[in-house]
């Protein structure tokens, strides 16, 4: 995951909640991955060290065990970027060329300037990021196949190049992802400032549920809604769904309105998220024991990049 900014609403049930169920059957390897940060925001870089303790933080908060699985950041394994190098030496132009994920954020981000060497070849370094521990599976929403594949087609190249069978085939453990759209009804995103972080206070998850677009056909208290094409009740499906049919009611037969039913949503989102922030709070109050635990994670992490390494080596060489 990327530490660019505040972990939210969406980042909890499209990543963090399999990963938590993952590690329970699977040894699991988690990494904050600062370069693939950098490359996205290598203009304004300087919040990426704030923001990979912060990740870290909502991380353990949410319940990644660090004795569990091992956690560590992406640049204090410098591996990830040897072999980064050397699988972008092997990796013809054309498979990065035609990634439709790098034609569309080519399209759609205008902000920065993302015509760069790095940008492009992001997946090349994500390959690495997988590869490097010979991860045999990667857990994934669909719209991340094309880029496994890629990191699929890259081992295969590298056996098939040096004739050994060094890297694994990769397989996608493909996630159920609840919809979830940020407040505007448009897709969460921290550019769109749409979105309930998980460290968010009371007050301020109040305010952003009011801000919540509902159904645009009820004007008046007294109009039946249609819950079904209303944001708000989307949440209470993703989160709260023994409330669902109760909502589905109240709404339908106009017997509450809008305000009062984001002001239950609100109110049912700060007691979810109180006991995360409640261990987020014992972390923060404890910051040397987040660094310990990204330097375990670092040394785990490290003893099998540079076994991999060694063989990648004596593969080429
Ligand atoms: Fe949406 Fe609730 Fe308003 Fe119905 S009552 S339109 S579910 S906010």
């Amino acid at each position: 995951m990327r530490p660019t900014g505040k972990l939210h609403l969406g980042h909890l049930v499209g990543a963090l909640a399999n990963w938590i169920e993952l590690q329970k059957s699977h040894p699991c390897i988690f990494s904050i991955v600062d370069w693939h940060a950098y490359m996205g925001e290598y203009e304004q870089s300087k919040g990426i060290k704030e923001n990979i303790i912060d990740m870290a933080v909502d991380w353990l908060a949410c319940g990644i065990d660090p004795d569990k699985s091992i956690l560590f950041v992406q640049s204090e394994v410098p591996e990830h970027l040897e072999l980064a190098m050397i699988f972008g030496s092997l990796t013809p132009l054309g498979w990065l060329e035609r990634n439709p994920t790098y034609k569309e954020q080519l399209r759609e981000i205008t902000t920065r300037d993302l015509q760069t060497f790095g940008f492009l070849g992001y997946p090349v370094l994500q390959a690495a990021d997988i590869l490097l521990y010979k991860a045999n599976a990667v857990p994934i929403g669909e719209d991340q196949l094309p880029h496994l594949e890629l990191t699929r087609e890259i081992a295969r190249r590298f056996n098939y190049l040096y004739k050994k069978e060094i890297f694994p085939d990769c397989e996608a453990i493909l996630t159920q992802t609840p919809r979830l759209l940020g407040l505007d009804g448009r897709k969460m995103s921290k550019s769109y400032q749409n979105a309930i972080n998980l460290s968010d206070s009371s007050d301020m998850i109040k305010s952003r549920a009011k801000q919540m677009v509902t159904d645009p056909q009820r004007v008046r208290l007294a109009d039946p809604g249609h819950p079904e094409v209303c944001n708000v009740y989307s949440y209470y499906n993703v989160f709260f769904s023994e409330k669902s049919p109760e909502v589905y009611e109240w709404c339908t037969k106009a017997q509450k309105g809008c305000t009062d039913c984001k002001a239950i949503l609100a109110d049912a989102l700060i007691q979810y998220l109180a006991p995360i922030q409640q261990k987020r709070e014992e972390l923060l109050k404890n910051p040397k024991r987040i660094r310990e635990i990204l330097d375990e994670g670092q040394k785990k992490a490290r003893a099998i990049a540079r076994q991999t390494m060694l063989e990648v080596k004596e593969a080429i060489f």
